[in-house]
């Protein structure tokens, strides 16, 4: 059985990534979606286990020691990772694996997996970006003045990134996301053309 394929998603919070990811989850059956480890409180309605793994400092840092991340990285001061462990079983069972990360982890990804595809959301503009993070109602002024400094720190990252999708309409973006998911299906990555060429071969 051939190995699943990474699929990685960022773009500034706000943009609806975290809606295109649950979208495109309840829209197939092979698609698993990581759930990252995190030392952030939880937010109101957030489940432990579900949303995140929640952690103390030093649980996360014996787990950086252990080798145990695919990626972590520090966002706006708290640690967010990639267990290991899950994904690579995922992958290894022939499942999709979607990473919801930072442009930080994304590159680190590229790095370690090379197959991986990195997928940017964009939003249609600051402006809508700024409204949508307003309208969310979950972070303070303060911090949403930060996250709009970050975005465009992240957007500025965009060049390390195989796709970029606009998210001015849901139903579009999850639709190009899914195309980009086809098209890297179609790749002739996994199997070598001697493999390919060796199954019809045999039917002669
Ligand atoms: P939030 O605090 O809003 O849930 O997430 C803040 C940022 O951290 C988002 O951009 C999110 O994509 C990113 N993030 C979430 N999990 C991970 C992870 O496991 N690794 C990295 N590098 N970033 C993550």
């Amino acid at each position: 059985m051939s190995k699943g394929k990474l699929f990685v998603i960022s773009g500034p919070s706000g943009t609806g990534k975290g809606t295109i990811c649950k979208e495109l989850l309840s829209r197939s059956d092979s698609m698993r979606l990581s759930i990252s480890m995190t030392t952030r409180g939880p937010r109101e309605g957030e489940v432990h286990g579900v949303h995140y793994f929640f952690a103390e400092r030093d649980e996360f840092i014996s787990l950086i020691n252990e080798g145990g991340f695919i990626e972590y990285a520090d966002v706006y001061g708290n640690f967010y990772g990639t267990p290991k462990k899950q994904v690579e079983a995922w992958l290894d069972d022939g499942d999709d694996v979607l990473l919801e990360i930072d442009v930080q982890g994304a590159i680190q990804v590229k790095k370690n997996y090379p197959d991986s595809v990195l997928i940017f959301v964009l939003p249609p503009s600051i402006k809508v970006l700024r409204e949508r993070l307003e309208g969310r109602g979950t972070d303070s002024a303060q911090v949403i003045e930060k996250r709009m400094g970050g975005a465009l720190g992240e957007i500025s990252l965009i060049g390390e990134y195989d796709y970029s999708v606009v998210n001015d309409n849901l139903e579009e973006a999850v639709e190009a996301v899914e195309a980009v998911i086809r098209v890297e299906h179609l790749k002739l990555t996994g199997e070598s053309a001697e493999e390919i060429a060796g199954r019809y071969r045999q039917e002669v």
